[in-house]
């Protein structure tokens, strides 16, 4: 439930999530369950 609230906010706000500029942004490389929805993340690169 949280984190469908954080979703909608971000939506909202017209933020996008980290992993939507993360080069680690695919099955293989990212086992985080977060992504693709993280908006804080440790293991954030941009690409
Ligand atoms: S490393 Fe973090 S920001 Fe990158 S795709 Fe995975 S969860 Fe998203």
């Amino acid at each position: 439930m949280l984190e469908a609230l954080r979703i909608w906010f971000h939506r909202l706000t017209g933020r996008r999530f980290l992993c939507d500029t993360c080069r680690y942004d695919y099955p293989g490389a990212c086992h985080r369950p977060e992504r693709p929805n993280a908006v804080s993340c440790p293991d954030y690169r941009r690409r």
